[in-house]
């Protein structure tokens, strides 16, 4: 059913900005659009469902590559200006908006590819995922194309000295007055929630870690309710550690290649995802395209998300980092993720 949660979300879809927003992010769009041009030959003369339509941006370069039906889905009142854009285009034989969520609208044929852009903030944020899951479930070909293709949650441990010196190290003199009492109010304030915040590459202290592999063929909905992984990072300098840093990837690779057995390959890449050489092999695996949000890639509008502790922790090189993070779907509003990070 659609809950009150639900009618927010797809409300929050209403408004323009988010979608000028993310039209803007060019990294995020040119990705999309160069990714459809590479599958062009798996889109031509195909049905295509575009899960979450928005403008309707997606749908109309896959009617472009010269997709035979688009339908393009969306639940929130931007659907209504999706199917303006799609007549004011010429392309209502091809692109059939329905305004709806994909759990309810009907579609009356098997598609042979999905497209979707659902990623939040640190991935799993928002939720989408189990709506492209459901789309997959419902009406995707045995074979079909999923783009992107898996998904990829990273996390390393975080130096940022200039973020904390400007939002906590300021109280200490302000206009010659020591403010210092106000300091554990500034750090609660600025270090309560993860913040959503650009670094770079020079903040990171060590390698990454994989916090969750998706591979879109065969995710499940129960799988991600709750993500949990153990971490063992080992600084590569010394600094002072102020907490640790989520970013993700996509990549637009295409269906699965298995030898044998699909299933049994699938295990693996799950079970040992930090390992490469254990990754499925997938049509293209050179070439395959991959829209990145890391810290030493080129910005997009998710940034990155940070954890910052209340105070940093001075660590050696070499020093070992570890613990565990469990991402959880939040009970009382299931858009909303509750982390757990534990470290010593
Ligand atoms: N594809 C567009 C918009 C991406 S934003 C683009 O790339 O620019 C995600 C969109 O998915 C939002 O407009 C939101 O309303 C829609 N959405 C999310 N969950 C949905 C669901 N279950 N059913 C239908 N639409 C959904």
């Amino acid at each position: 059913p659609c809950t009150d949660f639900d009618m927010a979300y797809f409300h929050s879809y209403a408004h323009v900005g988010i979608h000028e927003e993310m039209i803007k992010d060019r990294v995020r769009t040119d990705t999309y659009r160069a990714a459809i041009m590479q599958h062009q030959s798996s889109i031509a003369g195909k049905v295509v469902v575009d899960v979450g339509c928005g403008t309707g941006i997606l749908s109309i370069f896959c009617a472009q590559a010269g997709a035979k039906r688009v339908y393009a889905v969306d639940a929130s009142e931007i659907a209504i200006q999706a199917n303006e854009v799609v007549k004011a285009n010429n392309l209502s034989d091809t692109v059939i908006v329905l305004h709806g969520r994909v759990e309810d609208v009907e579609i009356e044929e098997e598609v042979d590819v999905i497209i979707s852009e659902w990623m939040g903030y640190m991935l799993l944020y928002e939720s989408m995922l189990g709506s492209v899951i459901i789309a997959r479930d419902r009406w995707l070909k045995p074979g079909g194309l999923i783009l992107p293709s898996t998904a990829t949650l990273y996390m390393a441990p975080v130096t940022h000295p200039d973020r904390y010196s400007d939002s906590i190290d300021f109280w200490r003199n302000v206009y010659g007055i020591d403010m210092s009492a106000i300091m554990p109010l500034a750090k609660q304030c600025a270090f309560e929630e993860p913040c959503v915040e650009t670094i770079v590459g020079e903040n990171i202290l060590t390698w990454p870690h994989v916090v969750k592999h998706v591979d879109c063929y065969t995710v499940t909905i129960s799988e991600l309710e709750s993500v949990t992984t153990r971490f063992n990072f080992k600084s590569m300098m010394r600094a002072p550690l102020h907490g640790f840093a989520f970013w993700f990837d996509v990549e637009f690779s295409g269906p699965a290649i298995s030898p044998n057995n699909n299933q049994t390959t699938s295990l693996l890449t799950d079970t040992h995802p930090v390992d490469g050489s254990q990754r499925k092999k997938r049509t293209n695996p050179n070439e395959a395209l991959v829209l990145s949000t890391a810290p030493e890639d080129p910005p997009t509008h998710w940034q990155q998300t940070l954890i910052y502790f209340y105070d940093p922790i001075e660590v050696e090189q070499d020093q070992l980092i570890e613990g565990s993070v469990t991402l959880s779907q939040s009970k009382e509003n299931p858009r909303f993720m509750n982390i757990h990070l534990e470290y010593a």
